[in-house]
């Protein structure tokens, strides 16, 4: 007779779960841990890992740092269901994604350059104001041209004006009928676990589409999640807060709400987070430099709390 505990486990079907880099860089120990982390979780319960090329930066994505990651991944031992999903191929699913959002008034095209709202918040604190600023360190959009009016949009548009478009984060939340919330299976970076109320208004008004690429970061990642049926997103701690935003964009667009297992990250022996730009070590630089597969899991998992 199966106890309790199996027949629990065999009614929750197969998690389905994605590692999802950026082809900007070459992956570094931090990369292999969300991979294995992923992949096993996947495979101690039956479950579909699958690949997705967060490639919408497309002045950064290389199609070598692509094909570097499919090899690094191959070298650890893992696998993955293709196709793989590419995110400069499915613009058309974040256009209308967008178009919702439009529909909904929940948007507007947004101006300001990065050095002007720099500019803006800069005087605005030379008096001695203080100006919100994300999780992430960066100031809120200033919003002054959120109430330009519809013809004054259309005109600044049609004369070829670069813009973003930026969620109306005010507006958003003035229509939530209950406060958010995510269930964590792993920690945020204070150690929350379980319900976490999801704060997304801390971020301001995020940008959902950028002036060169019809989405951003935040909107695709949950369209795709919905789009390939992420039951469990499991990623480093450093995407703990964005949480909130994916969390409201999911109930604006009427999407699932996924598991979340956000798990610790790999540090340096500073104690900082590993970062491509800083030039961390590559996977494929200790390859060469004679390490093996289970050499570089061992570093990539320690401390990582890999229970599967
Ligand atoms: N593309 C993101 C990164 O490389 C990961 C996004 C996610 O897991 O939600 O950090």
């Amino acid at each position: 007779m199966p106890d309790a505990t199996a027949a629990a486990n065999t009614a929750t079907p197969p998690p389905t779960v994605r590692f999802a880099p950026s082809p900007n860089g070459l992956l570094h120990l931090g990369h292999a841990r969300s991979a294995l982390v992923n992949w096993r979780f996947a495979r101690a319960r039956g479950g579909t890992f699958l690949l997705r090329i967060e490639d919408i930066d497309t002045t950064r994505a290389r199609p070598e740092f692509e094909a570097a990651i499919a090899e690094d991944l191959a070298w650890l031992g893992l696998d993955w269901v293709t196709p793989v999903r590419r995110q400069s191929e499915q613009f058309p699913d974040y256009e209308a994604a967008l178009s919702e959002l439009k529909k909904l008034g929940l948007v507007y095209p947004a101006f300001m350059s990065r050095a002007e709202t720099a500019r803006k918040v800069a005087e605005a604190e030379a008096t001695g104001a203080s100006w919100p600023r994300d999780p992430d360190g960066a100031p809120h959009y200033p919003g002054n041209d959120r109430g330009l009016s519809a013809a004054e949009r259309r005109r600044r548009i049609a004369a070829g004006e670069p813009h973003t478009w930026r969620l109306d984060m005010e507006a958003a939340l003035r229509g939530l009928p209950d406060p958010l919330s995510w269930t964590e299976h792993g920690t945020g970076p204070d150690g929350e676990t379980g319900t976490i109320l999801a704060d997304p208004g801390a971020w301001g008004d995020v940008v959902l589409a950028r002036r060169d690429v019809p989405t951003s970061y935040h909107l695709a990642v949950t369209v795709d999640d919905a789009v390939q049926a992420i039951t469990d997103v499991i990623r480093g701690q450093d995407l703990f807060t964005a949480t909130a935003v994916h969390r409201l964009l999911q109930h604006l667009l009427g999407l699932p709400t996924p598991r979340y297992r956000h798990h610790g990250l790999v540090r340096d022996p500073q104690g900082r987070k590993l970062s491509k730009s800083e030039g961390a070590t590559s996977i494929a630089a200790l390859r060469a430099s004679g390490l093996s597969p289970s050499d570089v899991i061992a570093l990539a998992t320690q401390e990582a709390g890999m229970e599967s």
